[in-house]
């Protein structure tokens, strides 16, 4: 059994011996880190092992639980059956009027919150009904359909009451506009701290994103706080007109305050600042190192370009928008069918453009473009266009390989058309160590 599957067992063990709990006590009871087992949790989930109950902060209980329910009938079984039919039109009814917190329905038909959780667990095992797992909303079933990105499909979340946690914010000012959210520099209200606050519509894109967010705890990737799904807020009363049915999530991250590769780009080719060998080929490995990390979880990046990395405020990498995030493999450790032309098209990678099916080494094809042009000045749009093509085809500027000529190796695999030409993230990154230490030797002996 590997290292993973004997954590999720111990803790489905913890769950099933002292029922429900939270990541904190089931951490101390098995000995293994909090975040560890927190993202477990999450893993769990995914594959329908437990559930969070409405408490806070989260509190996780096994699934199998309430499939018990419904599998050993009890004697009295029959009369049973039927009141708990009527019970689930209750349920039912109530969910009519939108999407409910369990406790509000427990409220609502004088039941304990425990005795509505477990009704709509057996609902929802008769796919009559199903949970947000972000919201913790429950809502019918037809509500709620897979890839839409529109309002209707997030009608679980429209219960969000104005005046929620997103007014604990203060906006300083936008950071970003994309197609699909905002995100804003904040302060929040009491602990004055600043932050990232990121508001996309509620999709399932969205879902992956935070989740992707919460399970990765790494120094080169943007820190996640914490999200919450609510109304629009700071968007002028015109625009809030527009789209004043929307639900967002709003996903709290650390500011990076050193802004993006896409700035530090843009100053270099500026002339603003001089950067040194040094400098790219320490940056490049912290950016290897978190796309190392997101490989090793089992995630592909998908979006990989200068605007989506950032820098902290100890100047270190984080890589950030997860938006386009998706697992490597399913369930079973088989491929996943994907939509085609998901991505930056500049940056992506050829089989990303016109496959089903790629692999993490989609991630390898932009990092190698990236290292180029953080090596080499390109001064106009015009010399852009025309050097990107050839670039994707594995084709150099004049000088670029006799200045460059350790890097122009690496990049040449890195772009290799083939998937399985492009060398390993983990694997870049060793050769790149010793690339390294040679190379800072040479430099500067004394820098380590
Ligand atoms: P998507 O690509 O998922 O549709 P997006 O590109 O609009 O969304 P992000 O890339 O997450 O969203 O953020 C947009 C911009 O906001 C970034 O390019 C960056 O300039 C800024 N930004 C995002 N997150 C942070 C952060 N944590 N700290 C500082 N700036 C950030
Ligand atoms: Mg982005």
């Amino acid at each position: 059994m590997s290292e993973d599957s004997e954590i999720e067992k111990q803790i489905c063990d913890v769950l099933r011996r002292n029922g429900k709990s939270n990541a904190l006590k089931i951490a101390k009871e098995i000995k293994v880190d909090k975040r560890i087992v927190n993202k477990h949790l999450y893993n769990l989930e995914r594959s329908n092992q437990v559930f969070k109950t409405d408490e806070l902060p989260p509190v996780w209980d096994l699934l199998e639980k309430m499939k018990e329910i419904k599998q050993t009938p009890k004697p009295e079984q029959k009369p049973q059956t039927t009141r708990d039919t009527s019970e689930e039109k209750h349920v039912e009814d109530l969910l009519r009027t939108g999407a409910l917190k369990a406790s509000h329905i427990a409220r609502d038909l004088r039941q304990s919150t425990q005795t509505i959780n477990k009704q709509l667990y057996t609902m929802m095992q008769k796919g009559r009904v199903q949970k947000c797992s972000i919201s913790n909303l429950w809502s019918l079933n037809d509500e709620w359909t897979e890839e839409s990105s529109s309002q209707e499909s997030d009608s679980c979340l429209q219960v969000s009451k104005p005046g929620s946690h997103s007014e604990l914010f203060e906006m300083i000012t936008e950071l970003g506009d994309g197609g699909y959210g905002c995100v804003y520099k904040v302060k929040h209200k009491i602990d004055g701290k600043v932050y990232a606050l990121k508001k996309v519509i509620l999709t399932r894109k969205a879902d992956s994103e935070v989740k992707a967010l919460a399970q990765l705890d790494h120094p080169n990737i943007v820190r996640y706080i914490t999200s919450w799904p609510g109304p629009d807020i700071w968007t002028s009363n015109q625009q809030r007109n527009q789209v004043s049915t929307t639900t967002y999530l709003f996903i709290q991250m650390e500011f990076c305050e050193g802004g993006t590769l896409t700035d530090w780009i843009q100053g270099r080719n500026d002339l603003k600042k001089y950067r040194t060998t040094a400098e790219i080929h320490k940056i490049f490995s912290e950016i290897i190192t978190g796309v190392e990390y997101i490989h090793a979880n089992n995630l592909i990046h998908r979006d990989l370009k200068p605007d989506n990395i950032l820098f902290g405020a100890d100047g270190k990498v984080k890589i950030g928008d997860f938006g386009l995030v998706a697992a490597q493999t399913d369930q079973n450790g088989d491929p996943i069918e994907r939509s085609k032309r998901k991505g930056t098209p500049p940056y992506m990678s050829p089989e990303q453009e016109n496959k089903k099916n790629y692999d993490e080494k989609t991630d390898i094809f932009p990092l190698g473009l990236i290292w180029f042009e953080m090596l080499w000045k390109i001064s106009t749009g015009m010399e852009r266009v025309k050097l990107w093509s050839d670039l994707r085809n594995q084709r150099f500027p004049e000088g670029f390989g006799d200045e460059y000529s350790a890097e122009s190796t690496f990049i040449m695999k890195m772009l290799s058309y083939s998937p399985e030409d492009r060398p390993h993230a983990k694997d870049i990154k060793r050769d790149l160590q010793t690339f390294f230490s040679l190379e800072q030797d040479l430099l500067n002996p004394k820098t380590v």
